[in-house]
């Protein structure tokens, strides 16, 4: 058998090849567990997907809104300092404070104070507000202690002399933390330059607002970045997280960059964020907001838990289905296997159980119906084989029974002959006794040629003929059995020919008894229905055959006879061959003889027509070349 390349180990294989329970477990374990687990994957999958992406949409929607607070929150700072302005009595209050004489410095610089504390109280995005000379000095401010102070350092301070300015959030050394200023200048009736109107941004606000929960669960958070040091503009949500610390994340770095986007990045706590980040130039800082990834997937690990414990649930429930339905189905295969190779093994008592009504119940009661007819017919047969032995048990013991009484017969009916004819010889009867022995004689002949047709046959067919091949006269035996025939031919006042083709060779190796039963036979039986005409032997040879042909012009035989009269006690016409005498012997024992030298014997005839009888009898490989030479 061919061998493949073994990428299947051969014994896992085989029971692929051996058991269908085997495959079919297989096939069905896999068929089942197939659609769970790609449910599973696929469903899992999309799952992630979606709350990713549902996650993502949600923080851009919050950082769409905390960027327009960022801004509206500008905005309002910008729109205060120019309503402060925009107060004709609070201009002349600054002018005055700036370059007023002593006494109305005095009371213009309270006055402004006192209403830029009521503008501070009222809901503002300020923490405080101070006016500066144009050489830097502090001349108001809400804050008391900044008075006197000098700004000539801070990055604003440049920027603000020129025009409106806001300074995005920077380092200030003597707060010790970040800051934000927006400016307005001041100008004198001359349209000069003055001194500056600015107020500290609250960053705390913007904290406050960062901080404001939105919906963003336990991790959630928005906040700013400065560009400044990456120090926090507003809070972080967790503690220990100061401001004054330099952050980096893959979001915070990004948007420090200038670029805005999404993306999943492990943030500045180290844990992994899902994060939305933007530049806001107004702040020079970068905005954030992010959840935990483990918070924001926290509904689909949760599915995903639950589904890995349905999955398997499932898969298990799967296989034990696939495992009992192809137990169920191979069961009773398996079992009308077993009962198939126990009949084949010769025990014929074993039946196939019949448990289902379906088609495998169907081939086991099939099954059982075929064992019971193969179980009769082998019960048949065994008669038949035990009658034929019966039979011919039988028939040897008639065979012998009739060799005996033949011989039993035979022995005293020659001693009646032989005392018949004695005393026909003597002279010594009267006619009519004379007449009387004769008859009596010519009877008693008859039952002896009739006992000895009996004998023959019986002895042929209980197989005990022997044949002795010899090498006998062709011209000789022909000679000797015509001069026999030929009283017979003028008792009859028949005509008789013979006639020897000259290739017919002088000796052929035969049986001459056998040979001479033949022809006298045929003879014999020519003559018996022959009243008229004539009777002809003729010998002739073809190739490889001696053909011996006895015609006559009798009363012939019909053609559905022609083959019946050549078995036993056959005869055409019962009555008629009374008449002629006859046992209906002869040609059953012409055939046997023919067939015992390997030859055959045929008819030709019709009613009224004649009859030809044809024997033929192969010729050996030297009488063959005897002809050629
Ligand atoms: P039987 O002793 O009766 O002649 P055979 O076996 O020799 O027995 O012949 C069987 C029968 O065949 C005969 O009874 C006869 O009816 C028929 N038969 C045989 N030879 C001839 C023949 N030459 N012409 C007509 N009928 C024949």
């Amino acid at each position: 058998m061919l061998q493949r390349a073994n990428a299947v180990p051969s014994p896992v294989r085989n029971r692929f090849r051996q058991s269908i329970g085997f495959t079919l477990s297989v096939a069905f374990v896999a068929l089942a567990l197939s659609p769970v687990a790609i449910v599973a994957l696929a469903g899992l999958h999309q799952l992630d997907q979606q709350a990713h992406s549902q996650m993502t949409s949600q923080l851009t929607a919050i950082a769409d809104i905390k960027i327009d607070q960022i801004q509206d929150w500008l905005d309002d700072s910008a729109a205060m300092l120019n309503v402060l302005l925009a107060n004709p009595s609070q201009y002349a209050d600054a002018r005055n404070t700036l370059i007023g004489d002593q006494q109305s410095q005095l009371s213009a610089s309270f006055a402004l104070t006192q209403t830029l504390n009521a503008q501070l109280r009222a809901q503002s995005p300020f923490d405080e507000f101070f006016l500066y000379s144009t050489d830097g000095q502090i001349r108001v401010s809400t804050t008391a202690r900044q008075v006197g102070k000098v700004v000539v350092d801070e990055p604003y301070y440049l920027p603000s002399l020129s025009s409106e300015y806001i300074q995005p959030p920077f380092y200030e050394v003597g707060a010790g933390q970040l800051s934000m200023v927006a400016s307005r200048p001041v100008f004198n009736t001359d349209g000069k330059v003055i001194g500056i109107l600015a107020g500290r941004l609250s960053l705390g606000q913007l904290s406050d607002n960062m901080l404001r929960n939105n919906g963003l669960g336990e991790t959630g958070e928005t906040y700013l970045v400065s560009l400044e040091s990456n120090y926090l503009v507003t809070a972080s949500r967790f503690e220990g997280y100061p401001l004054r610390q330099a952050y980096h994340s893959e979001g915070i770095d990004n948007a420090l960059k200038g670029s805005s986007g999404t993306g999943i990045y492990p943030g500045y706590r180290g844990h992994s964020v899902i994060g939305i980040f933007r530049w806001v130039p107004e702040l020079q800082a970068g905005f954030l907001a992010e959840m935990d990834e483990a918070e924001a997937l926290a509904t689909v690990n949760q599915v995903r838990n639950l589904s890995t414990v349905i999955a398997v649930i499932a898969g298990a429930l799967a296989i034990a289905l696939g495992l009992g339905t192809a137990l169920w189905l191979t069961r009773p295969i398996v079992a009308l296997t077993h009962t198939a190779t126990t009949i084949a093994a010769g025990d014929f008592s074993q039946r196939a159980a019949v448990t289902r009504g379906n088609e495998i119940g169907q081939l086991a009661a099939t099954f059982n119906r075929m064992t019971e007819r193969l179980v009769q017919t082998i019960a048949e047969l065994n008669q038949r084989i035990e009658e034929i032995r019966q039979a011919k048990e039988a028939a040897r013991a008639k065979d012998v029974f009739l060799a005996t009484m033949s011989h039993e017969l035979r022995t005293p009916l020659n001693a009646i002959i032989g005392f018949l004819g004695i005393m026909g010889m003597a002279g010594k009867l009267d006619s009519d006794s004379l007449h009387m022995v004769q008859r009596a004689r010519a009877n008693a002949e008859r039952l002896l040629k009739l006992i000895n047709d009996i004998l023959e046959i019986s002895r042929i067919e209980a197989g005990r003929l022997e044949l002795i091949k010899e090498d006998v006269n062709v011209r000789d035996l022909v000679e000797a059995l015509s001069s026999q025939t030929e009283v017979l031919a003028e008792q009859k006042g028949v005509h008789f020919a013979v006639h020897i083709d000259e290739d017919v060779p002088t000796t052929i190796r035969a049986d001459q008894d056998a040979m001479t039963k033949i022809v006298t036979n045929l003879l014999g039986n020519a003559f018996k229905f022959t009243d008229k005409g004539s009777v002809s032997l003729q010998l002739s040879r073809t190739d490889t055959s001696l053909q011996i042909q006895v015609k006559d012009t009798g009363i012939g035989i019909p053609l559905h006879m022609q083959e019946i009269i050549f078995e036993s006690f056959r005869q055409v016409d019962d009555s008629l061959a009374r008449a002629h005498g006859g046992t209906g012997l002869g040609l059953s024992i012409v055939r046997q003889l023919c067939m015992a030298m390997d030859g055959s014997v045929r008819v030709s005839s019709a009613p009224g027509q004649g009859s030809t009888f044809t024997v033929t009898l192969p010729l050996q490989k030297s009488e063959v070349l005897e002809t050629v030479s």
